[in-house]
């Protein structure tokens, strides 16, 4: 089966295997950060609607999960803020129900948490990985290009009131992007925040994939390691794969293949990873589909990526 709102499972360098849950199909978020992986936001919204039913995530999670290893952890992400999807409540009902021992994920911008009701719905999942990229209003405008209705206060007050209650694994991060948020003063009151928040662990990040502008630039592992010390943080490691590939039919190769990078470029090493074809069948899909005007293929860091077209 090829699987329309699941991608992966895909490496992770944090969560080790994930496989992607996407509630929106394609850029829905209340922020339009500088440094998205996803690429521009299309649909910068504070409105909550079923983009995707929790029926049709339902139905891919049933077919994908009796074989799927325990090792992969089970992320509530993919094409920008999954909390404006309320199907996300019935999913992770649904999972915690009939799929118990899966670890389940949500990657968050946090924006949404100054909402206690859906707090609520946000204690059920094993982990929490809400951002804090600014401690400022004027850098939080700068770096994350919010909704108009975000009021930055009312943010911070809602990251750190959630994290009082929370009684599972909140995993806070802050994403350093040079020239912006990696001055003292800034971090000064980024540090200062995150004293107030009560993580289990608090890493910084910085880009490591094409994001949205290309004039973001990655920061040295040399400077990061100081600014994480600086805030108290951690960088993050890469956690190697420890799972079994899962095989993939050629037939499928290139729905795969979209599949994935319509979410986040990925250089082949990912894709091998991720679904399991030989690497000289991926590498000939490319070709194909690069000459087809489907994806182009950028250089980032020294890696080749592959990204959609746009
Ligand atoms: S990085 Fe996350 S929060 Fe920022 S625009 Fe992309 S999906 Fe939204």
């Amino acid at each position: 089966m090829v699987y329309k709102y699941l991608f992966g499972p895909v490496p992770s360098r944090r969560l080790g295997m994930s496989l992607g849950i996407d509630f929106l199909k394609k850029s829905i978020c209340s922020l339009d950060c500088i440094y998205c992986e996803v690429g521009k936001t299309e649909n910068l919204t504070l409105d909550y609607f079923e983009y995707v039913s929790s029926e049709e995530l339902i139905k891919e999670l049933a077919n994908f999960l009796p074989d799927c290893s325990l090792e992969i952890k089970l992320t509530f992400g993919g094409s920008g803020e999954p909390t404006l999807n309320p199907a996300f409540v019935k999913v992770i009902d649904y999972l915690n129900e009939v799929w118990p021992d899966f670890t389940t994920v949500i990657l968050t911008n946090g924006t949404t948490m100054s909402d206690p009701v859906l707090c609520r719905e946000l204690q059920k999942f094993d982990i929490v990985i809400p951002s804090l990229d600014a401690g400022t209003k004027k850098i939080f405008e700068l770096i994350n290009r919010p909704h108009k209705d975000i009021i930055f206060e009312d943010y911070i007050y809602g990251l750190i009131e959630f994290s009082q209650h929370y009684k599972g694994e909140l995993w806070l991060e802050t994403f350093v992007v040079p020239g912006i948020n990696d001055g003292r003063e800034e971090l000064e009151v980024i540090r200062k925040i995150a004293s107030k928040i009560k993580y289990t662990i608090y890493q910084v990040n910085t880009l490591h994939r094409p994001g949205t502008e290309k004039q973001v630039k990655t920061v040295n592992k040399a400077k990061l390691k100081k600014i994480a010390e600086f805030l108290g943080a951690e960088l993050i490691e890469h956690q190697y794969l420890k799972v079994k590939i899962q095989n993939c039919h050629e037939k499928d190769i290139k729905e795969k293949i979209m599949n994935y990078i319509q979410r986040r470029p990925a250089t082949i090493d990912d894709l091998f990873c991720s679904i399991g074809c030989e690497k000289i069948a991926i590498s000939n899909e490319l070709e194909r589909l690069m000459n087809n005007g489907d994806i182009v293929k950028i250089i980032e860091d020294g890696h080749e990526y592959y990204k959609v077209d746009v």
